[in-house]
């Protein structure tokens, strides 16, 4: 059955502007027309959103969504597979719900490719849940962040046990890494090149990999067509990046005017990734003290370089990726929390719904499919009742899904 969706106000992923009145034409699975006044064929489902602001379904470019609870981070070498992969789903479920009809899997841990089964099961509909872009692993070095063996390190003989499959060293080794990363199915190749500010490690200065190990890693990605981001800080360590041609970065948190120019010249990404700063960038102790001493002594250090940086990125033209990065402090799914710090930071309505929207669809590479709401794309789309261009919070409250044509339900279930 044909469908109608009358709309308060319309986002529609590409015009900076809320367009009142407006109406969506569904047939099947997918957007026929989008205008004023449209024909309303017989036996056609009316839908009346005029309540509220609809968007396309929004999309969350940063998500971990192998832990149930971020609380349980740190348990991360005590789960299996299984666990990893249910978390995955409940992930998927949750994002839908708040409004998120697609998402990117950064993967985190030894979680194997239970991401891979939950991709194709959403998509041949068994179950309910954001669509799925899948990076499996992040391919790094022993030490490294995703190398949770870290986490025993006190006890080497263990920890040499515990050192995931897709932590090493040389060339060869991450060549071989990327082509079985693909082998089993992921779309995109994820990597760890500086340290972190929340795992034990050496900090978000240090870089672990060398220049013959990137090299190995972004051109076998690209022989075989796929794309490559890193987990980066330092302006020098994505300025090495930007030379090698890699296809977008994560967090970037220590951006640098130097490197936000030769950024906006390259045409690679950023996902600034907003949220897990923003407790220290605002000074908020009651967030900052969920943390761990280490990460909690990082932040402070670099606080006055976070502010600063995230000035560098606002004021760039980089083009930018909205992805929340949730393993602390909020749940995997919370991505409302980054439209919150974008908000806060001075981005802008406009720009911070276009990065959630047609620039993150270009990003997961399903512009296609998603990301705007024009006649052939999919009929992804959301409805709030906040208003979007004051409200900072304005995602904590979801009021309307629909995924692929199939209304969903929506709201805000905090699973604790
Ligand atoms: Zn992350």
């Amino acid at each position: 059955m044909d469908q109608l969706i009358l709309c308060g106000k319309l986002y529609d992923g590409i015009r900076d502007e809320l367009q009142e009145q407006m109406e969506i034409l569904i047939r099947g699975d997918t957007i026929e027309a989008v205008g004023r006044g449209l024909p309303c064929p017989e036996h056609t489902r009316r839908i009346d959103l005029r309540h509220l602001t609809v968007t396309p379904g929004l999309i969350d470019a940063h998500v971990h969504g192998n832990i149930l609870r971020w609380q349980e981070m740190d348990h991360i070498l005590n789960q299996s597979e299984g666990y990893f992969t249910l978390a995955y789903l409940h992930t998927a479920q949750r994002c839908l719900e708040r409004g998120f009809t697609s998402i990117r899997v950064n993967g985190l841990g030894p979680t194997g490719f239970g991401a891979i089964d939950c991709r194709q099961l959403i998509n041949r509909g068994f179950f309910a849940g954001a669509r799925m872009v899948v990076g499996c692993h992040s391919l790094g070095c022993p030490g490294m962040p995703a190398d949770m063996s870290m986490y025993v390190s006190a006890n080497p003989l263990l920890s040499d046990q515990a050192q995931p499959s897709f932590v090493g060293s040389g060339p060869d080794f991450f060549a071989n890494q990327v082509r079985r990363e693909i082998k089993y199915g992921s779309d995109f190749i994820k990597i760890f090149l500086s340290g972190s500010f929340l795992s034990p490690d050496g900090g978000p200065e240090v870089c672990y990999l060398s220049e013959e190990e990137l090299r190995a890693i972004i051109q076998t990605a690209h022989d075989l067509r796929k794309p490559v981001t890193a987990h980066v800080y330092p302006g020098q360590a994505m300025r090495r990046l930007l030379a090698m041609e890699i296809d977008g970065m994560e967090h970037g948190a220590l951006m640098d005017e130097e490197t936000a120019r030769l950024f906006e010249n390259s045409g690679a990404y950023l996902v600034p990734t907003f949220a897990p700063y923003q407790d220290i960038i605002e000074e908020n102790e009651a967030f900052i003290h969920r943390l761990t001493a280490d990460a909690q002594a990082k932040l402070r250090r670099y606080a006055p370089l976070l502010r600063a940086s995230r000035q560098v990125i606002r004021d760039s033209s980089i083009r930018l990726g909205f992805g929340s990065d949730f393993c602390s402090v909020h749940q995997p799914y919370e991505s409302c929390y980054e439209y919150r710090s974008w908000m806060r930071s001075g981005m802008g309505a406009f720009r911070t719904l276009k990065a959630a929207t047609s620039v993150n669809a270009g990003i997961l590479g399903i512009a296609d499919q998603v990301g705007t709401v024009e006649p052939g794309k999919r009929a992804d789309l959301a409805g709030w009742h906040r208003d979007l261009l004051q409200d900072p919070d304005a995602l904590f409250e979801c009021d309307f899904v629909m995924k692929d044509g199939v209304r969903c339900a929506a709201g805000n279930r905090v699973v604790e």
